[in-house]
């Protein structure tokens, strides 16, 4: 599998949750190309390769089309980012910062179907594919759901201070510090590590 640094434009899927790993999309950037999002698209299996192949050209033959779905998704991702924050901090926020979700959630048609994970069944939500928007559809219904599980859902912050990537803590313990143990959790052992053994300690 292969692990990307935080800062690279669409992150390794770590946060467990599709809108979790869609707020941490170009982590350092307010920004994002319709190229990335398409990636993320992909990486998070919502598309198929062949499919990403045909929306990609879209911002040359449908710019405006383009246009007009990248300002819903900066739009949702900057709130789920508010959001997200809040939640992870235990704080609360403004009910209106939901907005961008509902109104995805009122534009994209769709039922649920049920799909096998983890030795049980989830309800998964499959949109109409009508339009640009359908692509965010599933993204807003996983942040909508979310919500609903309430200020408990274990929706936390990478430890590491200068990555800080969301992810949903659903380990045995609840006690999950780190976006990965391949990046940052190796990263502070190794830190720590040469902290206990600098000469300078030593003295
Ligand atoms: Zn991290």
């Amino acid at each position: 599998m292969a692990t990307r640094s935080p800062s690279s434009p669409t992150p390794h899927l770590v946060a467990g949750r599709l809108a979790l790993d869609f707020a941490n999309t170009s982590p350092t950037s307010r920004n994002l190309s319709w190229d990335e999002y398409v990636s993320f698209l992909v990486d998070a299996r919502l598309v198929s390769e062949d499919r990403a192949a045909r929306l990609r050209p879209l911002l040359l033959s449908e710019p405006h089309a383009v246009d007009a779905v990248l300002l819903r998704i900066l739009r949702l991702r900057e709130s789920l980012r508010a959001i997200f924050a809040s939640l992870a901090d235990e704080k609360p926020f403004p009910g209106s910062w939901v907005e961008p979700i509902n109104e995805i959630l009122r534009i994209t048609e769709g039922h649920d179907e049920l799909v096998p994970r983890e030795g049980s069944w989830s309800l998964h939500f499959v949109a109409r594919e009508n339009g640009l928007e359908w692509l965010l559809a599933a993204i807003a219904r996983s942040a909508a759901e979310l919500l609903v599980e309430g200020p408990r859902a274990p929706i936390r912050r990478c430890a590491n201070p200068s990555c800080r990537l969301f992810f949903y803590d659903d380990s045995r313990t609840h006690r999950r510090r780190w976006c990965s143990m391949a990046v940052c959790g190796n990263r502070h052992k190794v830190a720590a590590y040469l902290r206990r053994h600098s000469p300078r300690r030593r003295n």
